[in-house]
């Protein structure tokens, strides 16, 4: 495995790459490497990647000055041992100083897609996901790029930006990726004490239930928060940041109970924020019946 950490010399071997015929399947990551992020490798070589470039960096622009940017788990050595079992090509480690070098200033403005939800309760991480994504998509040119639905806002942000911005790269989506109890695997799930490990499945089970209301005809957005909200807090210990029913190309209020839908919740289990999200396809047209 090539193990870069300035642009020119990722460039180089990535046009490299390109100029031997390789597909160039990218993965950007904030490291601390878990079977979700491992899977989306297996996404872009399923469609068609066969040189992988995964990157490694903890985004600053992407924390809030409250957030965990400082305390972010990291282990490199672990990282790239796990990358080079995945016949990794190539891992790009850049160091801040590489993306931001003093002077750097010009920021991607994230659409309307980044304002509820996620980007209402962190302002300005969107922009910086963005941001950063960009420079990586013109660091490494990639043909492809995988993004995990576990982070479903962050997926409908980069479709709009590549499409916005004339961005030439395809985008694949890989499912998520859950711990045996249902508990979405995340580089977070690491700051949870035991006692904490135990609650964080009533995050996925909430919006399960949310999902099978609606499965059974629910059409009451209100009442079906409701009942996610007092699944999610059965056991006290899980602070509810929301638990929304929303359309999953726009986040906002979905207009239509017969059109796909996407349940996602945040919570807070202590110091640890927790998300999620379920994506319910389209209901199926009752027949009607004769009378
Ligand atoms: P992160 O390192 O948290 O920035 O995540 C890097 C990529 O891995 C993003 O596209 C995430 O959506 C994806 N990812 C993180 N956790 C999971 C998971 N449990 N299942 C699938 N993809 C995931």
């Amino acid at each position: 495995m090539i193990v870069t950490s300035t642009i020119e010399e990722t460039r180089r071997f990535t046009s490299a790459a390109r100029a031997a015929a390789r597909t160039i399947g990218f993965i950007p990551t904030m490291g601390f490497l878990h079977k979700g992020h491992l899977s989306l490798i297996e996404t872009a070589r399923h469609a068609g990647a066969d040189f992988i470039v995964v990157s490694i960096f903890v985004n600053p622009r992407q924390f809030g000055p409250a957030e965990d940017f400082e305390r972010y788990p990291r282990d490199e050595a672990h990282d790239k041992t796990l990358l080079e079992a995945h016949d990794v090509d190539l891992l790009f480690l850049p160091p801040v100083s590489v993306m931001y070098p003093p002077g750097s200033t010009t920021a991607v403005s994230a659409g309307t897609v980044s304002e509820p939800l996620e980007g209402e309760r962190r302002p300005g991480h969107f922009d910086g996901v963005a941001t950063v994504v960009l420079k990586l998509f013109h660091i490494v040119r990639p043909d492809l790029a995988a993004f995990g639905r576990k982070d479903a806002q962050q997926c409908a942000v980069i479709d709009r930006m590549v499409r916005d911005l004339d961005v030439p790269v395809r985008l694949v989506f890989g499912e998520t990726i859950r711990e045996v109890d249902g508990l979405a695997m995340s580089s977070r799930n690491r700051y949870l004490s035991a006692e904490e490990r135990a609650l964080a499945p009533a995050l996925y089970r909430s919006l399960c239930a949310g999902a099978e209301a609606i499965q059974r005809g629910a059409e009451d957005a209100a009442s079906i928060a409701t009942l996610m909200h007092t699944v999610a807090t059965e056991r006290p210990g899980v602070v509810v940041d929301y638990l929304a029913l929303v359309d999953p190309e726009t986040f906002v209020s979905p207009g239509d109970f017969n059109r796909d839908l996407l349940l996602a919740g945040a919570v807070t289990i202590g110091r640890t924020r927790l998300i999620d999200n379920i994506r319910i396809g389209r209901r199926p047209i009752p027949h009607t019946r004769g009378s």
